[in-house]
């Protein structure tokens, strides 16, 4: 995952475990602190694990790097903590692998951010991924022709985030929304047709803008990144109100009910924060749910491997052995050594069970002439190598 970030020009940023509880009542809400590990700490600080990073590494931006040259390309690799009911997939301690782009609202950064996130889960191995893409503005401009309360609202987005569009009908029709209205508004959330969106909005400019720009990103991504495999889905919510304009998710559908990988999207905080406004995007790939759909995908995860397992056959030859096991790691050679001064056939057993795939066995014979035994724990043979070979020996294998 890191090196595809840095492939596409990202630098890695580490921020603390804890911050202020204040950075994410601020962003979220108070409700958050329900969701979260709050605590004060022995100064009567009210602190926080971090339940995610964006948060600190846009704080981190606002305190001290406002200045640099943009657009500012950071990413980070983090623990974070939720107070969630543990399950499958949901932890209250994970991993998060993820980005955020200061400076840029282009919809070739856009389509790039998109991409990288596919490229990242991609490169990793997954075989079945499904990526799909919405805009906030244009729903928003969707809740307007409906003429729908920011109260109404806010008890829509979570029917929507989880697709319950009979939900999402009964409750319009409390709202006295009429029928025809919530059918061509349910219809817009599922459909991946973007002239049937576009009629929907075409009264609100802006909406048409945000819209022009989506077909724009969409466009760059199928025909530039060569990334083809996605949906237009307008009912992604997110369930934060700080996110503003584009928002994509990647599931693995192979993991059930909690199949999402990624999310994220164009979003604002720098001003909240106190910072000078610019635009800001990122995402964050959950790191645990990746593996476990690795897993079931059946991944053949690279086992820990040794290129050379050393074994002094005496006390008299431990000097000798680590000597011989300190060059060959200066040569960057995979070495280890018995630290328990067990006879050979433990020792190779050992050796086997770390995947060594040489051993070199140190007695005094073979050293009186600067030799050792040099075994393939594959072929089963040996040989006695001179000490000055066995680099080379090891390195023309
Ligand atoms: P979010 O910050 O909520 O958008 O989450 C981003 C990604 O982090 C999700 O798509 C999940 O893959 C992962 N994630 C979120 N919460 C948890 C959790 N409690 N346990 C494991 N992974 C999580």
């Amino acid at each position: 995952m890191a090196s595809t970030f840095k492939s596409f020009g990202y630098g890695e940023i580490q921020t603390p475990t804890f911050e202020t509880l204040e950075l994410f009542t601020a962003k979220s809400g108070d409700s958050i602190i329900d969701e979260i590990y709050a605590f004060s700490d022995k100064g009567n600080r009210e602190l926080a694990l971090r339940p995610e990073l964006t948060a600190p590494v846009i704080r981190f931006y606002v305190e001290k790097m406002q200045m640099e040259p943009k657009p500012l390309k950071l990413f980070y690799f983090g623990n974070c903590f939720r107070y969630d009911r543990p399950q499958k997939g949901r932890y209250r301690e994970f991993w998060q692998a993820g980005c955020e782009i200061v400076g840029t609202n282009t919809p070739e950064a856009y389509a790039e951010l998109v991409a990288m996130a596919y490229t990242i889960l991609k490169n990793v191995g997954l075989k079945n991924i499904q990526l799909n893409i919405g805009n906030l503005n244009i729903i928003n401009s969707t809740f307007t022709k409906l003429g729908l309360s920011k109260d109404g609202q806010k008890k829509l987005l979570p029917l929507i985030d989880k697709s319950q569009f009979d939900d999402v009908f009964s409750l319009l029709s409390d709202l006295g929304i009429t029928n025809d209205s919530t059918k061509e508004f349910i219809d817009i959330l599922q459909t991946s047709d973007i002239n049937k969106i576009k009629k929907f909005i075409q009264e609100d400019a802006s909406a048409m803008d945000e819209l022009s720009n989506l077909e724009k990103i969409l466009d760059l991504l199928k025909s530039s990144f060569n990334v083809k495999d996605f949906q237009i889905k307008m009912s992604i919510v997110r369930g934060l109100d700080y996110y503003k304009g584009l928002v994509f998710e990647i599931d693995a559908p192979v993991l059930g009910a909690e199949k999402q990988l990624c999310g994220g999207g164009a979003y604002e905080l720098v001003t909240l924060f106190g910072g000078r406004e610019t635009p800001t995007a990122g995402f964050a790939v959950g790191f645990d749910r990746t593996i476990l759909a690795l897993e079931i995908e059946k991944f053949a995860f690279p086992s820990l491997k040794t290129d050379v397992y050393i074994i002094p056959v005496s006390e008299e030859m431990i000097g000798k052995s680590i000597e011989i096991a300190q060059n060959l790691r200066k040569e960057g050679i995979l070495t280890d050594l018995d630290l328990l001064r067990r006879g050979i056939g433990k020792s190779l057993k050992y050796a086997n069970s770390k995947n060594a795939e040489k051993v070199i066995i140190i007695g005094p014979k073979e050293l009186e002439n600067d030799s050792v035994t040099l075994r393939d724990m594959k072929a089963g043979d040996q040989e006695v190598v001179k000490i000055a070979d066995i680099v080379s020996k090891l390195k023309n294998n």
